[in-house]
């Protein structure tokens, strides 16, 4: 391969234990995997789940200020268990996917919660509301072989719990999404997957400190700035 016209910086995240950062390929997401979170935005259950992207340069590795985001008087936060794929392929089966996984992370998706609502109501894609700068604030990657044992997960404003939850009660598991992912897109090593966030979802405000945490993950803090 010959050089490149201008350098470009290769999105990462960084890795727990090591030197070495986790290069990102693709950033997926999955929406409503919750069955409370779809309920409190009163979704159709029978629609779930479903799978949306951010760019890989809109992460925001390892947290700390985020710029409140233009176009939205309504921006949330949703506390989501991560996982990170060293190996990929096609039409993968459930049983063969905890092989890909090299590990985990708190990730925040954050949304324009108000562009997402017009955007369903016009039946138009969510792209806008989900796909912007700095809308993936992600913590550093626990190596870990295979699906994380089950966790609480947890977020908090200001000090305050906002969402609780149990990984468990993922209506797909990390497993069956990568099963599922695996036959709309080829997936690949570098490619991570924001799984879901539980209910409790909520706007956030400049200044607001938020704290995402996972059992037996680094914590994740952000600052609306
Ligand atoms: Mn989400």
């Amino acid at each position: 391969m010959g050089e490149f016209i201008f350098p470009l910086a290769q999105p990462s995240i960084g890795v727990v234990g090591s030197k070495a950062r986790f290069p990102v390929r693709r950033v997926w997401c999955v929406g409503r995997n919750y069955l409370a979170h779809v309920r409190e935005l009163g979704n159709d259950e029978r629609e779930s789940p479903l799978f949306f992207s951010k760019q890989p340069d809109m992460l925001v590795p390892g947290g700390g200020a985020i710029r409140y985001p233009s176009q939205t008087r309504n921006y949330h936060y949703e506390a989501e268990l991560v996982v990170a794929l060293k190996a990929g392929g096609e039409n993968i089966a459930v049983a063969d996917a905890d092989a890909l996984i090299f590990g985990h992370a708190v990730g925040l998706d954050m949304t324009r919660r108000d562009l997402q609502k017009q955007m369903q109501e016009k039946g138009r894609p969510w792209e806008a509301a989900k796909s912007f700068e700095q809308s993936g604030p992600v913590g550093p990657l626990t190596p870990f072989p295979g699906s994380l044992p089950p966790a609480r997960i947890r977020l908090s404003v200001n000090g305050q719990i906002r969402q609780e939850a149990d990984t468990t009660q993922m209506i797909w598991s990390v497993p069956e999404i990568i099963s599922q992912l695996s036959r709309q897109v080829s997936l690949g090593a570098g490619d991570v997957i924001f799984t879901g966030t539980p209910e409790g979802v909520g706007a956030v405000v400049k200044g607001d400190r938020l704290l995402a945490e996972i059992d037996g993950l680094e914590p994740l803090a952000v600052t609306i700035a």
